[in-house]
């Protein structure tokens, strides 16, 4: 199956996909996780992502287009894709779908997951992650068993929060949200080759992963 997995920064996107993967068994491909692997690595190319994400814009559409064309066509194909945090201008999503359409394996869906503007900023700010797994906590909804530190990993791997989950960076990521990406919502509707479906991101992970699985299995 192949799934786009769209809504604003914070709405559990990451989380989500984390579980779906392990549920449906498809590629998982984060264009975030994709591009802060590359500014880890210290290229030219990361270092160029950094100055936007660093500011919360969006990295111009030529260069992600390119990073995730390459992603795709890399992932194992038969696993099926779970692609989060991309596309997410008008321009991408065409450059997906032309993509797709040349190897013959369009979207099966679009799931967009829902929440509240106040509750994406409290979520954000309160995000952590563990900088060896990935798994991703929250200081309040979702803290670690021991203070700060990742409960799967072996000794005391310290957990880190993201230099773009501040608020104000956070305000911004949203304003891009809805100027830039929500247009790919209507994109896909309009299109109407591809079923979307909403989802509540507003409850706790366990609804709102119940919620998500029962949208995918919908959409098989
Ligand atoms: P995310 O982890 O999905 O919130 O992405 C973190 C940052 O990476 C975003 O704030 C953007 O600066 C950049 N980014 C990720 N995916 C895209 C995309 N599809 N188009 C443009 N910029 C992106």
């Amino acid at each position: 199956m192949r799934i786009v997995l769209m809504g604003p920064p914070g709405a559990g996107k990451g989380t989500q996909a984390k579980r779906l993967v392990e549920r449906f068994g498809m590629a998982h491909l984060s264009s975030g996780d994709i591009f802060r692997a590359e500014k880890a690595s210290g290229s030219d190319l990361g270092q160029k992502l950094a100055e936007y994400m660093s500011a919360g814009q969006l990295v111009p559409d030529d260069t992600v287009v390119e990073v995730m064309a390459r992603a795709i066509t890399q992932s194992d194909a038969q696993a099926g894709l779970l692609l989060d945090g991309f596309p997410r201008t008008v321009p991408q999503a065409e450059a997906l779908d032309e993509q797709l359409d040349q190897a013959e394996k369009p979207l099966d869906g679009v799931v967009v997951i829902v929440a509240d503007d106040e509750a994406i900023v409290e979520r954000i700010t309160g995000r952590r992650s563990c900088p060896s797994c990935g798994r991703i906590y929250h200081t309040k909804f979702l803290p670690p068993r021991r203070d700060a530190f990742c409960d799967d990993c072996e000794g005391d791997v310290e957990l880190t929060q993201r230099t773009d989950d501040t608020e104000q960076v956070v305000r911004e990521r949203l304003a891009a949200y809805y100027q830039q990406t929500e247009p790919v919502i209507a994109y896909y509707r309009r299109q109407g080759q591809v079923k979307v479906v909403e989802v509540d991101g507003n409850g706790m992970p366990d609804e709102v992963a119940a919620a998500t699985a029962q949208a995918i299995e919908a959409l098989a």
